[in-house]
């Protein structure tokens, strides 16, 4: 295969301690990451998870992208219900918040529905299902290599306060998102259209809301009211603003008085697209990305009524990554497998969430009516490389169908696909390869999954 090369490193790291033996290691506390090691877990597999921050979430988390999307049918109608299609680990999860009080009931996002979480109850969620699936976790640590036997996985080197060690593990789920695992395995992946990926977004939080007025004006659809892009237009001809985003979202979240805003876009400041695998661009978008979060926050405050008394409560931990590395997989969801709505066989997830696409002033929205497209087993799954499964935002997806298959609803079912995969791959003594969508898919849906 053109460009690929795995090096036998096996007694590369041999001086180093090893941690554990287990028989499933998950990279990255991501929903994808803690669907697959809690699903691992309680299948009585030996599994750890290995997070660089102090908590889950990922996205979703330190990101603050704050919602669960890609549950609900979207509809022309305006008077149609939420219609829920997504189920298994996705619903489990949003059950564990509701009996916390840590998420909204469905709020219109255009065409369709999303519910807004708490982020801190989300890590506490996370934590519960965890131990109670017997996982063990490890906190501030990070991989920072591979260990290989030729095409074989056979452990990671993970680096903490403690020194580096290794973690030696029959199947590796590789769910943090940028490809961490296989990249530094030498395997192959892409960045979104020909290197072209969707812009970060600083979101931030503001409290001191009046709702009533604020939901007057705004209207209960999170997806701004074109007053609102008007008025953006208007300020920022003043000169007085720079606001690059014109169509912005707000979410009202669980706690009295405050919302959720997804509004930034961040560009270099040369104008170039930000690839924040490369920590110099990952560096100007967390500092550009605090001062715009102040631009917007002042917008909202002198021109949307409501927010006259607001104040930023709290951005992200880190800037929101839509998009790095996705891998080289042997099958890859194509743009045309998303508009089409194609169904498969060996589906292990259906996704009715819009292409939104995040580049230029406005996101682009290719609603998906009334109907899902399936994701296939195989896109979880790199060319070559033994072993190893990836789950979350990093699976094989072209450009346009990524901005569609990434929101959290779909990225937790596809960390329960890997989980189920590991379990049958260990059981039967077959390879991840060699499994059949459809085997993983019936496991799914024993365990509560709609496929
Ligand atoms: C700005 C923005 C807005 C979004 N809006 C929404 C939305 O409204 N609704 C929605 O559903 N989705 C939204 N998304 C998408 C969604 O949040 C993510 O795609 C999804 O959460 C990704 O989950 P994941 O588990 O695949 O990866 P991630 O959440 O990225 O998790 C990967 C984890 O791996 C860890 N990790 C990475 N490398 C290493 C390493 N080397 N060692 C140890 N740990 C490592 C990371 O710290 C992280 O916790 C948005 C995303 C962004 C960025």
């Amino acid at each position: 295969m053109k460009g690929w090369k795995i090096e036998n490193r096996v007694n590369e790291y041999s001086e180093l301690t090893v941690l554990r033996e287990l028989d499933v290691l998950v990279v990255g506390g991501g929903s994808a990451g803690v669907a697959a090691a809690t699903t691992c877990g309680r299948n009585g597999l030996k599994t750890a998870l290995i997070e660089k921050y102090g908590f889950c979430g990922g996205a979703a988390v330190a990101g603050m992208s704050g919602t669960i999307c890609g549950m609900y049918l979207a509809s022309e109608d305006p008077s149609k219900e939420p219609e829920q299609v997504v189920f298994g680990f996705t619903e489990e999860f949003r059950r564990k918040l509701k009996e916390k009080g840590g998420v909204t009931e469905p709020q219109r996002y255009g065409r369709t529905f999303t519910v807004t979480h708490d982020p801190l109850m989300w890590r506490e969620a996370a934590d519960e299902l965890l131990m109670d699936a017997n996982v063990e976790i490890f906190y501030h640590t990070a991989v920072i290599g591979v260990v290989m036997d030729g095409e074989e996985y056979k452990g990671v080197v993970v680096e903490s306060n403690a020194g580096q060690s290794v973690i030696l593990a029959k199947r590796i789920i590789d769910a943090s998102g940028d490809a961490a695992v296989v990249a530094r395995a030498g395997g192959e992946y892409f960045f979104g259209d020909n290197g072209v990926i969707q812009n970060p977004t600083m979101f931030f939080r503001m409290g001191g809301i009046d709702m009533d007025t604020y939901l007057d004006y705004y209207g209960e659809d999170t997806i701004c009211p074109p007053e609102v892009t008007a008025k953006i237009l208007e300020v920022n001809a003043s000169g007085e603003y720079s606001l690059p985003r014109h169509k912005i979202w707000i979410f009202p979240t669980t706690r009295p008085g405050e919302i959720m805003v997804n509004a930034t876009r961040l560009a270099g400041q040369d104008g170039r697209v930000l690839n924040v695998i490369d920590p110099v661009d990952f560096t100007e978008a967390e500092v550009f990305g605090r001062k715009q979060v102040r631009d917007y926050a002042r917008f909202l405050k002198n021109f949307v009524p409501g927010c006259e008394k607001s104040y930023v409560v709290d951005t992200g931990v880190e800037v929101g990554i839509r998009q790095t590395r996705s891998i080289e997989g042997v099958e890859k969801l194509s743009n045309e497998d998303v508009v089409t709505c194609r169904k498969r066989e060996d589906s292990i997830c259906r996704s009715p969430w819009p292409i939104e696409l995040h580049s230029g002033t406005k996101p682009k929205l290719h609603w998906i009516l009334e109907d899902w497209y399936d994701v296939p087993y195989n896109t979880l799954i790199p060319r070559v490389g033994e072993n190893i499964i990836v789950a979350g935002r990093c699976l094989s997806a072209e450009h346009e169908a990524l901005a569609s298959a990434r929101v959290t609803a779909q990225t937790f079912e596809y960390g329960h696909a890997a989980g189920q995969a590991c379990v049958l791959s260990l059981k039967k003594n077959k390879s991840l390869r060699e499994l059949k969508g459809q085997e993983v898919r019936a496991r799914m849906i024993a365990a509560g999954s709609r496929i």
